[in-house]
């Protein structure tokens, strides 16, 4: 072989996905040459404390606390620490000092990326974030390069494998959410402190990742609507599962055209939250702890990436693939050109989204109710799909009460919100039970 340059590369950080990274750049350097057309040499691991027991066998003397001096002395940098801080200082000094940075930093990037990008511009080096959503899953690249001669409409992902299987787990035994989580966290799939997957924190990080690409504007986080999965129901489920659907959280990225729009123009819905969807849909059959992105693309028509959202091994092999190419750039001379934000679409307030939905009420069981109701939702231009109704006697009282199970046409937010708190007064509901969006009907 001929003389190959070598590449100096700092990780940041040895958890799970780190160790994994370190182990596959030591045991594959041959293969990561061959491929890079240069050596990828690592040169230090950071971590927090020298004395922890690593997944994986690794050379102490990579080891440093000393974080800072690693990145200035790298061409390429790996960020696998997570937070906020250090983080973001260390990868704003790697690409002062003109290294390009690969980072699965979700949280950083939805907070942040926007200063991020600026700075890897302005310091010519590449920022690439395969990693940050959706784990092992392809789907930063496909947006960004493979669909860049096209214009995406849509795209809805199951991007949080704990609220899946969550969902998964009360959509195939019945389960409440507490008991449904509380198996989540017996096998590992969810956290002690559950609530950034649970309140669809994290979803809602990677929806404004996603955004940001697929409509070239950049969106941050406090531009994503988001509800969890928490006030989700062993009933709304059973009876999501009975009208053929099934429920998932999605991040929900769409463009919204017309007056729908607000403004006449167009705009971008980004939004997560828990979603019925048609059960013959690729997404409802998206199980345990899997993830899937959707993509609707005007000329390509509809694509989905499906396969694994988390863990060491699988999240690695998504960070090597972006060092690789990173790697390359390198090689080849310049960084090229990353993401475009010359899209300029505003993004929407929830207000603005259409969709159908799913509405459960508790009433009394009297006459002339229903047609009561019907009239509530025509008043205001809400159309009836689907209405089931069950009753219930209540064994102490003996009283009875009906349980209605509505589907309705797209309507606007606006509309449906209008809707509910006219429903709400009526003397006949005893309570508004659920009120859930539907997608792909
Ligand atoms: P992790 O297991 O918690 O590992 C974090 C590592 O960073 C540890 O080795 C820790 O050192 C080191 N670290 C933390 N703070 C540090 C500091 N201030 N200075 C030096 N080292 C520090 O995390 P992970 O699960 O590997 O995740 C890493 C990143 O990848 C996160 O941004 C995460 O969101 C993202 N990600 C993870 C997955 C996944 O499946 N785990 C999937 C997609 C994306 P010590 O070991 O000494 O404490």
């Amino acid at each position: 072989m001929s003389e190959v340059r070598t590449l100096k590369v700092a990780l940041l950080g040895c958890g799970n996905v780190g160790a994994q990274v370190a182990r596959i750049l030591i045991d594959d350097a041959e293969d990561l040459a061959a491929r890079t057309g240069a050596r990828l040499e690592l040169g230090g691991i950071a971590v927090r404390n020298l004395d922890t027991e690593r997944d994986v066998e690794l050379p102490r003397e990579l080891f440093t606390t000393d974080a800072e001096t690693l990145v200035k002395d790298a061409d390429l940098v790996i960020e696998l620490m997570g937070g906020i801080e250090p983080a973001r200082t260390l990868i704003v000094t790697a690409m002062q000092n003109g290294a390009s940075v690969v980072t699965g930093n979700k949280a950083l990037l939805a907070q942040d990326g926007p200063t991020l990008y600026e700075e890897a511009d302005k310091a010519h080096v590449q920022l690439s974030y395969e990693a940050a959503v959706a784990g092992a899953i392809p789907i930063i690249r496909p947006i960004r390069d493979s669909l860049s001669g096209d214009r995406i409409t849509r795209v809805l992902g199951i991007v949080n494998g704990t609220t899946n299987f969550i969902l998964d787990q009360m959509d195939s035994t019945g389960a409440q959410f507490a008991d449904a989580l509380a198996e989540a966290q017996r096998l590992g799939y969810a956290e002690a402190d559950p609530t950034a997957d649970v309140e669809g924190h994290d979803a809602a990080a990677k929806a404004a990742i996603l955004a940001s690409l697929s409509f070239h504007t950049r969106f941050a986080l406090e531009n994503v609507y988001c509800e969890g999965i928490t006030a989700v129901s062993a009933s709304d489920i059973a009876a999501a599962k009975e009208a053929g659907f099934v429920i998932k959280l999605l991040a929900i990225a769409e463009k919204v055209q017309g007056s729908a729009a607000g403004n006449g123009g167009e705009g971008v819905s980004v939004r997560v939250h828990p979603t019925l969807l048609p059960r013959e849909h690729p997404l409802a059959a998206v199980h345990g702890a899997f993830n899937a992105v959707f993509v609707e693309a005007e000329n390509a028509g509809e694509l989905m990436f499906y396969g694994q959202g988390a863990g060491g091994t699988p999240t690695a092999s998504a960070v090597l693939g972006d060092l690789v190419s990173a790697a390359r750039r390198v090689v080849l001379g310049g960084p090229g050109r990353t993401e475009t934000t010359t899209g300029h679409v505003p993004p929407l307030p929830i207000d603005a989204s259409s969709t159908s939905y799913y509405i459960g009420l508790d009433v009394a069981d009297q006459p002339g109710v229903l047609a009561r109701i019907a009239h509530i939702f025509a008043e205001h231009g809400v159309s009836i799909e689907i209405l089931r109704q069950t009753i219930h006697r209540d064994a102490q009282s003996n009283v009875e009460s009906a349980e209605l199970r509505i589907i309705t046409h797209r309507a606007s937010e606006a509309a449906l919100a209008a809707t509910v708190e006219a429903v709400k007064g009526l003397d006949v509901i005893n309570s508004v039970t659920s009120v859930l969006r539907v997608e792909g009907v």
